[in-house]
């Protein structure tokens, strides 16, 4: 067993998104910086592959919030990669477009004005409705103040001193201002962004993420990795470092607490502090259980996370499938939000469809991404398989053939929307909860990690700090997930650290 002898101001275990941002913002604090990664690739859910040499996002496919001056944009100006990113502005008229079971669709345009006005223009006698959804969007919105790069204010009503406020029900709210069931359908249409469901989204989930998606969609040319490539590139010049292939599985403690982790290649990292951006209940495995109390291990066993996805993936012949510079959300059901727990008989009921961009993107699509919901059940079967790039006992041929079968259920749905696309297929990829679970480090390949669910919103509730004195959590489970949620996570770890105001103000003036 080697042991490296340095003692680092932070060991940070994952380098999803959240984990790199609170690395770069405490290296940029004069912090020693340690990344631990036990993939071959950075990034968690910002990793690609590549097939057919085309480039293949596994998990973020589109981004919000980037417009000049929006808050991800702030931050990422503040950490120094904005520069560094080749990002590709959707549709200003259309960045989502929503089509529903009968074959009609629906635009949402960027922007409060754009949104409004495509959508008055299909639905003229929604006026108000429409309007009272934009409104309590942004209102709703206003009462998360880090969210608005601003420091909880008693004087101004938020969502800390109105614990209430998070338990407005996204389809009742909106059930509440139309009965138009389109309408209903189009305004709730890209729910895949957050595993949209009727009986258990909060509102606040929607408002959060719809919000930054109309306050500037991008998709990352040649796909999401590029971000945690710059933010690692950044760290390195900060003095910071990031290994991969160390996959932490314990800790060693001395009567002070926590003074190292361990990693499954037997290597051993010491730190003043410890940051985990893996799940919380992976977290408590890798710090002990008994370290924690019964009842917060009560509770994680108790909290349910989203619904994991299949993703096909396909590579396309040259100059056969047009560009989209949107998204389509596909329904096959009339209630959008009942397809999280859907009937495998009429699998899939909905789907997320997009066309990445590449450099010297022209008006031809190169590849195509779809994103089924997928029960962790569905694979269940060949949960005791592991499969990575870089770790692997195989999977028998009862996966394949059950990816494959997979595979051409969604291609024929797909041709249900465009009738020739079988005929531009030039090679089919496909992963599955267990893809998931297996590069990410979760035990079920959950979309979002812990779903926010308004019947039981309280308990969901994570904190950065642990009952263990140096031992902190960061990214999608601590605020909201999104590449803007996790981010935001990073800013509340930090905040354990680092000045509050003075951070926030760097940021909004960066
Ligand atoms: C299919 C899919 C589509 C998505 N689409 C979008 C989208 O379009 N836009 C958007 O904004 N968001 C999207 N998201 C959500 C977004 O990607 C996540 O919320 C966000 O990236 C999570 O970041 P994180 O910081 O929590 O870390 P994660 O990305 O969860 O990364 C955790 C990291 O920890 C590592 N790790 C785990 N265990 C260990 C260990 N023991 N030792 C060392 N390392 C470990 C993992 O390998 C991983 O690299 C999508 C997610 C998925 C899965």
């Amino acid at each position: 067993m080697s042991t490296a002898s340095k003692i680092y101001d932070f060991v940070i275990i994952g380098s999803g998104i959240g984990g790199l941002i609170s690395a770069v913002l405490l290296a940029m604090e004069g912090k020693s910086v340690m990344v631990l990664e036990k993939n071959h690739q950075i990034g968690g859910s910002l990793q690609v592959f590549s097939r057919d040499k085309r480039v293949f996002d596994t998990g973020v496919h589109y981004i919000g919030s980037l417009d000049e001056g929006e808050n991800l944009y702030q931050i990422f100006k503040y950490v120094g990669i904005l520069d560094d990113l080749n990002m590709y502005r959707m549709g200003d008229d259309c960045y989502d477009l929503i089509r529903l079971a009968d074959g009609s669709s629906f635009k949402h345009g960027q922007g409060y004005e754009q949104f409004k006005k495509g959508l008055y223009t299909d639905f003229p006698d929604e006026k108000e409705a429409i309007d009272q959804f934009c409104d309590k969007l942004q209102e709703y919105c206003s009462y998360f103040p880090l969210y608005n790069l601003e420091m909880y204010d008693p004087a101004k009503k938020n969502y800390i001193d109105s614990p209430d406020l998070l338990t407005l029900s996204g389809w009742d709210f909106v059930t509440s201002i139309t009965s138009n069931k389109k309408m209903q359908s189009v305004l709730l249409g890209n729910g895949h962004l957050y595993a949209g469901d009727y009986k258990r989204t909060p509102f606040f989930v929607v408002a959060l993420i719809m919000n930054s998606y109309l306050k500037g969609s991008y998709r990352m040319v040649d796909g999401g990795s590029q971000i945690a490539k710059a933010l690692q590139k950044r760290l390195r010049q900060l003095g910071g470092e990031v290994l991969k292939h160390q996959e932490v599985i314990g800790a060693v403690s001395d009567e002070q607490g926590i003074v190292a982790v361990s990693t499954k290649v037997g290597d051993i990292f010491h730190g003043k502090n410890f940051i985990s951006n893996v799940h919380p209940r992976q977290t408590v495995k890798m710090f002990g259980e008994e370290r924690f109390r019964p009842a917060y291990m009560k509770r994680l066993e108790n909290l349910k996370d989203t619904v994991s996805s299949f993703m096909l993936y396909l590579s396309l012949e040259e100059d056969r499938f047009p560009f989209l510079n949107h998204n389509v959300y596909a329904y096959a059901n009339d209630n959008v939000w009942d397809s999280v727990e859907y009937n495998s008989e009429t699998w899939p009921q909905a789907m997320f469809i997009c066309t990445p961009p590449s450099k010297n993107q022209n008006d031809f699509a190169t590849s195509l991404s779809v994103m089924c919901y997928m029960d962790f059940s569905e694979v269940k079967r060949w949960e005791s398989s592991f499969n990575t790039v870089s770790i692997s006992d195989g999977r028998d041929e009862t996966y394949h053939a059950f990816k494959k079968r997979k595979e051409e259920q969604v291609i024929c749905k797909l041709e249900e929307i465009y009738p020739d696309i079988r005929s531009a297929i030039k090679g089919v990829y496909s992963s599955t909860p267990l893809t998931y679970r297996d590069y990410i480090g979760t035990e079920n390949g959950s979309l979002y990690g812990i779903e926010k669910d308004v019947n039981t919103i309280m308990i969901s509730k994570m904190h950065a700090k642990t009952k263990l004195p140096n031992v902190y959590q960061t990214g999608q489970n601590l605020v909201f997930h999104g590449i803007l949620g996790a981010s935001i996570g990073a800013l509340v770890t930090c905040f354990h650290f680092l000045d509050e105001k003075e951070l926030i103000e760097r940021i909004k003036s960066a």
